[in-house]
């Protein structure tokens, strides 16, 4: 690596993305490409001999960037956000050049304190009680993902368990969940071994916003005590994926304790929210659970890959996860257990790991508390707008109450039946996305298709949202009129 070349690339890179972005706008939010496309272009050789970056960086703008779903398009409201910044890009430029390994203390002895001082940084502003702060006891690490996270205490709350039962005894576990937590609950409960016929899911209603209710918690639990079986683990949700429902957590977290189940939180998109006072009663409770995670790479300015996981005991998930071959004896210290020091290999799955704390730091210092609640409340305003924009409109339904930045609809003409407006809505999305105007997705809630606005990419003005909101009214109008 010679680091005057590296100045010279790494500038006409920064450069391509700065162009990117200018012109984000010109692409089709969602990609047109077909099956097959790309391979047809490429050669089906790997290339012999090295080329300049420049013509690299003219083939990505003529063969891939243009055929991309644009995540960071300031009309993409599909999944949840995907939070690209400036300060976050600046924090990935160091975590990839400086290319650190934090897995064992003495490995990265600073990446490993700053990651720590960086979980406790944001658990204090989302307001996390003390157990799950290093200063209180427990502590936190970084991820990539949520579904690394979930396996993790999936297999702490496993591990814990089994002290108390024999080996068999993974036979008889069960994990509970609701029809809106997220999948990565049930691939994660197979992956650590539960029956699949052990895998609860628990039916949410309109009634409750489609959230959990301890009441129906308590009733499963009870029926597979009943069976013989032995209550695992409870995942509750703050911000679901399809509509963003909230679970009592706190209640949840009594009835979790009573029968000695693990609790998760899975705040991936809506505890970026937490760090907005106005949205912390959500997690009101939460000291009685085991483990929350929530992932700065949707909501909180910070590119991909970042992860957030808290544990209130960090002994129990070491225990679970820790293996040490003696290439990564530290001699010089003696082992991190007895020192006190950090082995973050020992809180995830892989070895290998990324300097995830650098970004989190660079973010966090260049925006502050101040401008990423701004970011925050900013898209929720629009979310606001866009939800009373279609309640002002009597051919469309709000189908659950906004939560933070998500708007669930539909378009709802009148006179027509449930099943005749499902195949309206799945045309209305399909042609709003076909527009190249906007891409947004669908759930389905009670049976019924669901249009999603997930509103947070960075550059999401107020006219875009306006401008959706047009194009939405203008294409139910044609669909409407095709009818007539
Ligand atoms: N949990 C919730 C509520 C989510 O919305 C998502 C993704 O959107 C996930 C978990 C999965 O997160 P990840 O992709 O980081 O594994």
């Amino acid at each position: 690596l010679d680091p005057e070349e590296f100045a010279v690339e790494s500038r006409a890179a920064v450069d391509f993305i700065a162009g990117y972005y200018r012109d984000i706008e010109k692409y089709p939010v969602r990609s047109e490409a077909e099956p097959g496309s790309l391979r047809r272009l490429l050669s089906d050789e790997p290339p012999e001999n090295g080329e300049p970056i420049d013509g690299i960086l003219a083939d990505v703008q003529q063969y891939i960037v243009p055929g991309l779903t644009h995540f960071q398009s300031p009309n993409f409201f599909a999944y949840y956000p995907f939070n690209a910044s400036t300060a976050g890009f600046v924090g990935e430029i160091l975590c990839a050049g400086l290319n650190v390994a934090p897995f064992t203390w003495v490995a990265s002895p600073l990446a490993t304190e700053l990651e720590g001082v960086m979980m406790d940084w944001i658990g204090k502003l989302m307001g996390l009680p003390d157990c799950f702060l290093f200063s209180g006891g427990g502590g936190g690490v970084l991820h990539g993902s949520t579904c690394e996270a979930v396996i993790c205490t999936l297999v702490a709350a496993r591990d814990r368990a089994l002290n108390r039962l024999t080996h068999e005894g993974i036979l008889k576990m069960v994990v509970y969940a609701s029809d809106q937590s997220h999948s990565t609950f049930q691939k994660g409960a197979k992956l650590v071994g539960i029956p699949p016929s052990n895998f609860r899911v628990i039916q949410t209603s309109a009634a409750f916003s489609y959230g959990l209710t301890v009441d129906s918690v308590r009733n499963a639990v009870e029926a597979d005590i009943a069976r013989g079986l032995v209550p695992l683990y409870l995942c509750a949700t703050v911000g679901t994926t399809g509509v963003g429902a909230v679970d009592p957590v706190g209640e949840l977290g009594e009835l979790a304790q009573h029968y000695g189940m693990w609790l998760h939180v899975d705040a991936a998109y809506a505890g970026s929210a937490l760090i907005c006072p106005e949205f912390q009663d959500c997690i009101q409770g939460v000291g009685l659970a085991d483990s929350v995670s929530m992932n700065p790479h949707k909501w909180f300015l910070t590119n991909m890959d970042c992860c957030c996981l808290w544990v209130t005991s960090p002994a129990v998930l070491t225990s679970a996860l820790s293996i040490t071959p003696e290439y990564l004896n530290d001699i010089s210290h003696g082992s991190a257990a007895k020192t006190g020091m950090i082995d973050y290999k020992d809180w995830q799955i892989a070895l290998t790991r990324r300097f995830r704390a650098i970004k989190l730091w660079v973010v966090l210092r260049r925006y502050g508390a101040v401008g990423l609640r701004a970011n925050i409340r900013r898209h929720v305003e629009m979310a606001k707008w866009f939800e009373l924009a279609l309640k002002a409109d009597d051919r469309f339904e709000v189908i659950v109450p906004r939560r933070f930045s998500l708007v669930c609809f539909r378009f709802r003409p009148r006179y027509e039946g449930d099943h005749t407006v499902d195949a309206l809505n799945r045309k209305l999305l399909n042609v709003v996305n076909a527009s190249g105007k906007a891409f947004m997705i669908h759930t389905i809630v009670d049976n019924k298709f669901v249009i999603r606005l997930a509103i947070g990419a960075t550059m999401t003005e107020m006219r875009h949202i306006r401008d959706t909101f047009e194009l939405v009214q203008e294409k139910a109008t044609e669909i409407g009129q095709d009818r007539d």
